[in-house]
């Protein structure tokens, strides 16, 4: 499934992130001695232990919610926080990469689904965020691109709808704020039921848990 998945995003060049949460250490070996290097992980307690048992090359991916106490944990390894949402989460974050001498790359969720959704954010309150005085004061923070979520459902034209919201979201902020800074070029999207689509509609790096490693109990 690994080599399946690779040559789908080979064209491409969208990242792999194997999303093993709940999956046992020796299923992120196997795939770890196939080359995967980039894994994706949504608690915090159970990051924190895979990433003390396992190999040091592995590239952590926070994608969860995560909140502004447990921050200071992955603050000293995490390679890229997934789903940031408020200025609050920002600062903590910028204040635990503080600490740990480092820059920590993050991405900006956006609510792109038509379901209800409690995380993410809008137009206006990006606009916000990224005017705001505090914002320009981070300075161990960087904002690496954009992240989010199509609704839950079998309906393809929806999912391919959602996704081009977000991409019109980067397209955006790309323009109005980004636009000398290089580094900010990532789109978050697709996961197992999606992730050829998210590819056709600009994906950078798709989110893939249980088509690589089996469902979720
Ligand atoms: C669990 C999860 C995934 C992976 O979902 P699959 O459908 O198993 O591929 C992707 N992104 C986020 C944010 C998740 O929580």
């Amino acid at each position: 499934m690994l080599e399946q998945i690779k040559a789908d995003l080979n064209s491409s060049k969208t990242l792999l992130v194997a999303v093993s949460k709940t999956k046992p250490m020796a299923q992120i070996e196997d795939l770890y001695e196939q080359g995967q290097r980039d894994f994706g992980e949504n608690r915090i307690q159970e990051l924190q232990e895979k990433e003390a048992a396992l190999p040091k090359t592995i590239r952590w991916h926070f994608i969860g919610h995560l909140q502004t106490n447990k921050v200071k944990y992955i603050a000293p390894f995490v390679h890229l926080i997934h789903a940031v949402d408020s200025l609050k989460l920002l600062k903590e974050i910028n204040k635990q990469a503080a600490r740990n001498e480092r820059i920590i790359p993050c991405l900006l969720q956006f609510k792109i689904a038509e379901e209800e959704s409690k995380y993410g954010l809008d137009a206006t309150s990006v606009k916000a965020l990224l005017e705001s005085a505090s914002f320009q004061e981070l300075e161990h923070i960087q904002i690496a691109g954009v992240m989010g979520m199509a609704t839950f459902t079998d309906n393809m034209d929806q999912v391919r709808t959602e996704f081009k919201r977000l991409k019109g979201y980067f397209d955006l902020l790309q323009t109005t704020y980004f636009a000398a800074h290089p580094e900010f070029k990532e789109i978050s999207m697709g996961m197992s039921g999606d992730y050829k689509i998210a590819i056709e509609e600009g994906s950078t790096m798709v989110r893939v848990g249980s088509l690589l490693f089996g469902s979720r109990s």
